[in-house]
């Protein structure tokens, strides 16, 4: 399985990276997590082809997570797609999407595709779970296992035991870190963590391998000291995605 992020801001999106939101491709099942930005130019830019996309996967209803997803609901049927496209949430995020299709009237009717929606999905090779998430609304972590590998996303989240315990025995963490570690009182009143803290998580996880996303530029001196306070407290490997570009994991 693959990994390239098409972007990896907080809601405060920066210049050169847009709200956080990633492909995931084993060659088989082609995922997009979260619908932010314009999710049919990122998956281009990736040099892939949109239709072929099979799951979307929506890990809660801030802005910076669905709003993309009426906009891909759209250009998919422009683009005359015919495969299914399951939807992977909870129930309450499942009600603002089907809301956001209805309230920009896009006729489900005559998309040209089945939206189907679920919160979970088994394939042979291939199974994606949601497990819920720890943040100031209703949301969903998602595990992801394939025949090779294994990642653990976090979404938004406060930093909590439970998440290390979800997450135990995959390869790969991906987990938010939306400011440093001296910010944390109001980190946790918003339901995010910091940088050191998904290295915490990332070690009590047992991971191989951390990639931290979710990011407010401004509240790091600088993109070098995110990675580094996460090594602070994982001693794995740690990743800062560059976009667009494809990570084996
Ligand atoms: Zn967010
Ligand atoms: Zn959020």
């Amino acid at each position: 399985m693959r990994i390239a992020f098409s972007g990896t801001s907080c809601a405060v999106a920066a210049a050169d990276s847009g709200f956080t939101s990633f492909i995931l491709s084993n060659g088989e099942v082609l995922i997009l997590v979260d619908a932010s930005g314009n999710p049919v130019q990122s998956i281009l830019k990736m040099g892939l082809d949109p239709c072929d996309l099979d799951i979307v996967i929506l890990t809660h209803y801030h802005a910076d997570h669905i709003s993309g997803y009426p906009a891909l609901i759209q250009t998919l049927s422009c683009m005359n797609r015919k495969k299914e496209l399951r939807v992977l949430s909870d129930n309450l995020t499942r009600r603002k999407a089907r809301a956001l299709i209805h309230l920009l009237e896009l006729n489900t009717d005559k998309l040209g595709f089945t939206l189907t929606y679920l919160s979970e999905f088994k394939r042979p090779g291939i199974s994606i779970s949601l497990v819920p998430g720890h943040h100031s609304v209703p949301s969903s972590m998602v595990k992801v296992k394939d025949r090779t590998t294994s990642l653990f996303y976090t979404s938004d989240t406060v930093s909590c035991p439970e998440i290390a315990a979800s997450a135990r025995g995959v390869k790969v963490l991906a987990h938010e870190a939306t400011a440093s570690h001296i910010n944390l009182p109001v980190l946790e009143k918003d339901g995010h963590s910091s940088a050191y803290q998904a290295g915490e998580t990332a070690t009590k996880a047992g991971v191989e391998m951390l990639l931290l996303c979710h990011i407010c530029w401004n509240q790091y001196p600088d993109s070098k000291s995110v990675v580094e306070e996460a090594g602070r407290s994982f001693s794995g490997k740690i990743i800062l995605p560059e976009l667009f570009r494809w990570y084996d994991l």
